[in-house]
């Protein structure tokens, strides 16, 4: 559709970064234009299923589109950080990266049992930062009703990996 097409005009390919390689999905163009941004909100939040209590999302560059979406859903927004930032009780959950690992920390008490949950990201590229907060989700008894995120690397496997990691619900703008 036009907003699509937009966002996808709107990402920027940055080739070899951070490594050779690699190529970047920059999104800083799409947040700077303005009918960008809105329709990428937009059209987050229209990937949710029915009613949602809290939206996640996931440091830095999910908070950025997982607020926006809470806000027009009606629903709460829950931050889920890198270890040492939430100041209350937290529960943890590490993966593995290709090089070494991550840890996701999200507040104790954040979530309660039945919670409709949707979780909102950026780019999900091999499925760990998701699965891991997926992991965090469930460990409170919500419910993870839906993942959306922006654009999918589809090429890095994160779908068939979140599905064994028992996440059956999942959609990408692009
Ligand atoms: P994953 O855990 O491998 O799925 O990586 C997803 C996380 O890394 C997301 O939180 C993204 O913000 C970030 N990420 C990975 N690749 C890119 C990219 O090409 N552009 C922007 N963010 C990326």
């Amino acid at each position: 559709n036009a907003n699509q097409n937009r966002i996808i005009e709107l990402i920027r390919d940055v080739p070899d970064w951070p490594k050779p390689g690699v190529v970047f999905k920059d999104i800083t163009p799409l947040l700077a234009d303005a009918d960008g941004f809105a329709a990428a909100i937009d059209e987050l939040a229209d990937l949710a299923p029915g009613p949602i209590d809290v939206v996640v999302g996931m440091e830095a560059r999910g908070f950025i589109f997982a607020a926006p979406v809470a806000l027009k859903l009606g629903a709460g927004f829950v931050p889920v950080r890198k270890p040492g930032k939430l100041p209350g009780k937290v529960d943890q959950q590490s993966f593995a990266l290709e090089y070494g690992n991550e840890t996701l920390a999200i507040h104790s008490d954040a979530l309660w049992q039945g919670a409709r949950v949707m979780v909102i990201d950026d780019v999900l590229a091999t499925g760990g930062t998701i699965g891991a907060t997926a992991e965090l989700i469930k460990r409170q008894g919500a419910e993870l009703v839906h993942v959306a995120v922006l654009m999918e690397l589809g090429f890095l496997g994160g779908r068939e990996r979140l599905a064994r990691a028992g996440v059956d619900t999942l959609s990408a703008v692009v």
